[in-house]
């Protein structure tokens, strides 16, 4: 079974929506996600501009401030200061990776942690490990949905993510462990990886390597999913972290990449953004 991330996205993107109008109409105002670039970066470029394209298809108020790359770093903490004061935007998002001379974490720390739709914030990071209400970091939190439609059952399995990244490997094996999964965590330091994702029902594997993870390492009928994403030098074309074709007939589900997790986490971005709007227009 392969899981389409397109068409789930799809379908997430649809219903929120079909429920905009009315929430407008509600609470006077549609959601909104103001996204914030520092510098030309291609491949930033190209994600601002897909998310502030989903903000508009599904309704919201989208705001895209695009900053130059010698914007230093108290002028970027300017603008989320101003987008933080104003009552008028739901969901405050910096572009990362920023230039080098600007502190990310300073960065991240600077978004209002009730507009901090990526869900890097702190604040709740520290609410996602305690098990208290938070806004969830959205690859993992789509992953979580695609295994949920593919009506993989997550409890008791063993699971084993690799990568320990702040973005995707740690919040994804604490979301696994929440749904009562025993959850491995790999990394580059791991020994004898291979034993040990052959271990895995449910493999997740997010480590920025072309194809890394090999027909040897999957366990017949385990549930695989890929949040890679790399530029395969021979094609130029997009491809995961999983050799797919050499996994695909020994996997029970696999994602493929593109179409998998990356449309997902497109999608809830916008659920969070929807979900940091309702918290604030409800208060
Ligand atoms: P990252 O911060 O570079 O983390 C990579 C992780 O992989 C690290 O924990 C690293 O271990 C581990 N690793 C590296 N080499 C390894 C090896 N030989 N054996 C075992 N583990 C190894 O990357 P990330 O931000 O988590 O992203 C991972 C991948 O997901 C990238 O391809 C990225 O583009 C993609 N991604 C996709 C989406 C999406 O929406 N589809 C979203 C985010 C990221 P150490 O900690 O020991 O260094």
């Amino acid at each position: 079974m392969i899981i389409s991330g397109k068409d789930l996205a799809k379908k997430i993107k649809q219903d929120i929506a079909e429920r905009v109008p009315e929430l407008t109409a509600t609470y006077g105002r549609a959601p909104h996600l103001a996204v914030i670039l520092v510098g030309e970066d291609p491949a930033s470029q190209s994600y601002v501009k897909s998310k502030g394209k989903d903000a508009e298809q599904v309704g919201y108020k989208s705001t895209t401030i695009r900053l130059p790359e010698e914007t230093s770093e108290a002028e970027l903490l300017d603008v989320i200061a101003g987008l933080n004061a104003d009552d008028t935007v739901d969901g405050v998002l910096v572009q990362l990776p920023v230039p080098k001379h600007i502190d990310e974490d300073r960065v991240i720390e600077a978004i209002s942690h009730e507009k901090d739709v990526d869900g890097f914030h702190p604040a709740n990071v520290a609410s996602l490990w305690q098990k208290r209400d938070c806004v969830y970091p959205c690859t993992p939190k789509g992953v979580i949905r695609m295994l949920d439609e593919a009506g993989v059952q997550i409890e008791g399995k063993r699971a084993v993510v690799i990568g320990r990244s702040n973005i995707v490997g740690l919040p994804m094996a604490k979301m696994l462990l929440d749904r009562n999964a025993t959850v491995t965590v790999a990394h580059s330091r791991t020994r004898d990886l291979a034993q040990v994702t052959r271990e895995a029902d449910i493999l997740i594997a997010a480590v920025g390597r072309l194809r890394f993870v090999t027909a040897d390492m999957v366990k017949p009928g385990a549930v695989v999913i890929d949040v890679g994403v790399n530029r395969d030098p021979a094609t130029g074309k997009l491809a995961g972290d999983v050799d797919y074709d050499a996994v695909e007939g020994i996997a029970s589900v696999i994602t493929p990449v593109p179409g998998g997790v990356g449309p997902m986490t497109r999608a809830c971005l916008m659920e969070n953004t929807l979900e940091c709007y309702l918290r604030r227009v409800r208060k």
